[in-house]
């Protein structure tokens, strides 16, 4: 399947915070809406970087809770793995299991247009086994 019909069932939706965003402001975003990572965005809507409950728990043990008060920017993974909407679910999961992420934002023409997550590529293959299970069980039944 492919990242764009992904996209068009899930929606473009993404959570993103601009890199001065503080560390509290991002914690409690990523409580309120149950995700597991936030984009972080430039001026022009393109990827600055990618902050990751992972992040936030790596940062709360090793600096403690005054982490709250800081930007993002300092937290925030800077070098961020990107996929584009005519890549397949194949495509994402060599990336994510390479990269050992679990989170892939969609940028089209330098702009984030979405965002992937494990989750979705997983429900992504069930709906694909299941089409070519039916497609052999009518195969079967018509032969
Ligand atoms: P996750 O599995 O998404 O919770 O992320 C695990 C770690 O990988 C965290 O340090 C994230 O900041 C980082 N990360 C998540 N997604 C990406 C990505 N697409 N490219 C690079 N790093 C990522």
């Amino acid at each position: 399947m492919q990242v764009s019909a992904i996209l068009a069932e899930k929606g473009h939706d993404v959570a993103t915070a601009m890199p001065d965003a503080p560390m509290m402001a991002i914690i409690e975003d990523l409580a309120d809406k149950n995700i597991g990572a936030i984009v972080i965005t430039n001026a022009q809507n393109g990827v600055a970087g990618i902050i990751s409950e992972r992040d936030v728990v790596r940062a709360l043990a090793q600096n403690g809770a005054s982490v709250v008060d800081q930007p993002v920017s300092t937290f925030m993974t800077q070098s961020v793995v990107t996929c584009a909407e005519h890549e397949s679910s194949h495509d994402l999961m060599a990336k994510m299991t390479s990269g050992r992420f679990r989170h892939l934002p969609v940028v089209s023409d330098t702009h984030l247009v979405g965002i992937i997550s494990i989750g979705d590529i997983v429900k992504a293959r069930i709906e694909e086994v299941q089409r070519e299970a039916e497609a052999l069980r009518d195969y079967i039944a018509s032969s």
